[in-house]
């Protein structure tokens, strides 16, 4: 939005952002490697305090009150862009088709092709019907000379379950699996901050940029937007105006929880918090969705491990269709993972990531206090659709015959159950103890056969076995139930939608429903969240909408 506005010199553009900033010249180096996994977990480029629920409530438990747990969210310059996994796809043609369907008039696929070949250099397939030759954002592939043996061995097991080989991700939607697309060039990642934010357009004097700058709030006149009141360093408190527009881009999250603080939302929750309404919206923190995930893992023979510290672990997507529930083709994907970690013990494991690709389940979020310190609610109810739960336990299911085929069981061993879960996380945090105790038992994992399945069992599975999840389908939806994590794709919680649809928050173009000057731009406002990574469909929505406000 900033590089794009700020492309006019007759605009005046203001950057606010919570976190560091991350100019050419000194990007952090986890942020810049092509290996995520550092940056996924270091608390200086997050929202420290903020923490979320994902397991739906029991209808037949009113007693029960599903676990808090860390939710990453990024608070750096370029956002979770900077900190993501670097995928970087579409989803599906039906996706927008189906945005368009639910009354967001010009948002079907071929309204938004043209902006996601904007937004892109493909540097394999350049300039064509699908791709883009001159966008901020490069997009590359790992061919198979760059591949793992773990990649080999799932690509050959993929093959066996008659799955074809597809070139291009992003020009053939088709089921299959392909090399995954990355914003990345030479090796290093490309962060909306790296890619938009370039030198020459921070030459520019009519952009200005704020980094360690929290806004706290939005200033009114009445029922139009005037400004932001912001403390910069924690401390400074600052207001500034906006002569035309403010553009709230805090991602999924904290957008709603900002409206809400400005008494734009659901009436009765606001004057519960003592929040006088400025315009009831009741959409405002409901329909928030991610794709639930689970994941299967082995243990890798030490000619399979990645041994640099800083080269892409993941290699190869597979897109299936579940056939259940009338979910449409291609509703399922898994990522082959060949690091499941930094660590020395995620560097003997090789994984296959599975999420539910389109997705039906909501959650919501909501205030906790009227204080813009205060972290939100936030509940994803995970499966809470039935149809969700049931495709993800078949996607386990079909995921673990891949780690379990003659093809992968030859490089990896020891197929077990694994997720995000809060133990998990705690030791993917980089500290020397967590380096110590994964070095340890990375060692012992290398030992005899017997202590390595003792390891799995005690300290990584908690005695889950996959046996029990592939023969008890109680089991196995209690497992997913449980475990089930998003994949950092929080979206659709102040979606667009059409004049007459009470639960949309924006019109097409994000402003804000019955407020003047006053737009959110980010994944919030997807009406459904895509078949696809977010990153680049929020891309996709900022270019979209920023060439829209050019054109005014
Ligand atoms: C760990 C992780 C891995 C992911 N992996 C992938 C992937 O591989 N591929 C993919 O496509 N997507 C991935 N995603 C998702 C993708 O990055 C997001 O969907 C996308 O970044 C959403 O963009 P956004 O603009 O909506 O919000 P964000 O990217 O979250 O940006 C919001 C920004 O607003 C700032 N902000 C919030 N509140 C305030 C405030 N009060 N004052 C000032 N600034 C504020 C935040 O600090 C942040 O920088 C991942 C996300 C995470 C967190």
């Amino acid at each position: 939005m900033a590089n794009r506005l700020s492309a006019n010199p007759s605009n005046r553009v203001l950057v606010i952002e919570a976190g560091p900033d991350t100019p050419h010249g000194s990007i952090p180096p986890e942020v810049h490697s092509s290996y995520p996994g550092v940056a996924y977990f270091d608390p200086r480029f997050h929202w420290t305090e903020l923490k979320v629920t994902t397991q739906p409530l029991k209808h037949n438990d009113p007693t029960f009150s599903p676990p808090k747990r860390s939710y990453e969210q990024a608070r750096i310059m370029g956002g979770g862009s900077s900190i993501n996994g670097q995928l970087l796809n579409r989803g599906a043609p039906t996706d927008y088709d189906g945005w368009r369907d639910l009354g967001v008039k010009g948002w079907g696929w071929d309204d938004c092709l043209p902006f996601f070949r904007k937004l892109e250099r493909d540097l394999d397939f350049p300039d064509d019907f699908y791709h883009g030759a001159e966008g901020k954002i490069p997009v590359r592939r790992l061919f198979e000379e760059q591949w793992t043996g773990y990649t080999h061995a799932v690509q050959k097991a993929l093959q066996a379950e008659g799955y074809e080989y597809i070139e291009d991700q992003n020009g053939e939607f088709r089921d299959g699996f392909f090399p995954l697309t990355i914003s990345n060039a030479f090796d290093r990642r490309v962060s909306a901050a790296i890619g938009y934010l370039d030198p020459p357009t921070r030459r520019r004097s009519n952009l200005k940029i704020l980094a360690d700058t929290r806004v706290a709030s939005i200033t009114f006149e009445g029922l139009k937007a005037t400004g932001v009141k912001a403390f910069r360093h924690k401390v400074v408190e600052e207001t500034h105006t906006a002569l035309r527009e403010v553009i709230i881009c805090s991602g999924a999250l904290h957008s709603p929880a900002h409206l809400m603080r400005a008494g734009i939302g659901p009436a009765g929750h606001l004057k519960d918090l003592g929040i006088d309404v400025r315009q009831s919206l009741p959409g405002v923190g409901q329909n928030l969705q991610d794709h639930p995930s689970v994941s299967v893992s082995g243990y890798l023979s030490a000619e399979n491990r990645i041994k640099r510290d800083d080269v892409r672990h993941m290699h190869i997507g597979w897109r299936f269709s579940s056939n259940m529930h009338e979910a449409p083709h291609g509703d399922m994907f898994a990522a082959q993972v060949a690091k499941s970690a930094w660590h020395d013990v995620g560097k003997r494991m090789g994984s296959l990531l599975v999420w539910v690709n389109r997705t039906y389940s909501t959650g919501e979020i909501k205030l906790t206090s009227s204080n813009w310190r205060d972290e939100p609610s936030v509940d994803f109810g995970l499966c809470s659709d039935r149809r969700d739960l049931d495709r993800l336990s078949d996607g386990f299911k079909r995921s673990a015959a891949i780690l379990l085929s003659e093809a992968v069981s030859q490089v990896a061993t020891n197929a077990f159950p694994t997720a995000y879960t809060e133990q998990v996380r705690k030791i993917a945090k980089v500290n020397g103890r967590n380096k110590a105790i994964t070095w340890f038992l990375g060692k012992l994992m290398d030992g005899p056969a017997p202590v390595r399945k003792l390891l799995i069992e005690k300290v990584i599975t908690g005695g889950v076995t996959l046996e029990t999840l592939l023969t008890d389908s109680d089991a196995l939806d209690q497992f997913v139930l449980a475990n089930a994590t998003g994949t950092w794709h929080a979206t659709c919680s102040c979606r667009m939608g059409a004049d007459d649809d009470p639960m949309a928050v924006t019109d097409n173009e994000g402003r804000v429903r019955g407020i003047r000057g006053l737009r959110v731009v980010d994944a919030s406002l997807f009406p459904f969240v895509p078949s696809a990574n977010t990153n680049g469909p929020t891309l996709m929505t900022a270019e979209k909408i920023s060439d829209a406000m050019m054109k005014e």
